[in-house]
């Protein structure tokens, strides 16, 4: 069983979203430090104290241990809850927190759009679904 994190503060990564009559919500717990392992890994943060959203690292707060973005979030796990859009049952799922660039529809606009998404199967009707990347 998945413990839902009781705060987005000990995620890397949170969303809920809404998939048709389904929904998602997914999120990446922080990790110790694989350094030190005294602190969690996160965003670094700025000299006020504010984390740096876009920042391209993750750092830790203790031993300074820098790491490639990218790189850092493929060794990281995905946790997933789910209701499946299709045949409704509900699911858990942990997937390596990768992202694939996957064909989507696009209901709003009516066309087929390439995303970066993690992509998992339900496990009672197989289904593919994906957490996509929020556009900006
Ligand atoms: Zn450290
Ligand atoms: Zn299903």
């Amino acid at each position: 069983m998945l413990n839902m994190p009781e705060s987005v503060e000990e995620c890397i990564y949170f969303t809920r979203r809404i998939v048709g009559k389904g929904n998602i919500v997914a999120w990446v717990s922080k990790q110790d430090c694989p350094q030190c392992k005294k602190a969690k890994m996160g965003k670094p943060r700025d000299n006020k104290g504010k984390v740096k959203i876009r920042a391209k690292e993750y750092t830790c707060p203790t031993c300074k241990y820098t790491a490639e973005k990218e790189a850092y979030e493929e060794t990281l796990t995905c946790d997933i809850m789910y209701t499946c859009p299709k045949c409704l049952k509900q699911g858990e799922q942990s997937v390596p927190f990768k992202r694939k660039k996957v064909k989507i529809f696009d209901s709003e606009e009516g066309t087929e759009k390439k995303v970066d998404a993690v992509a998992f199967a339900c496990s009672s009707c197989k289904e593919k679904l994906y957490v996509t990347k929020k556009m900006k």
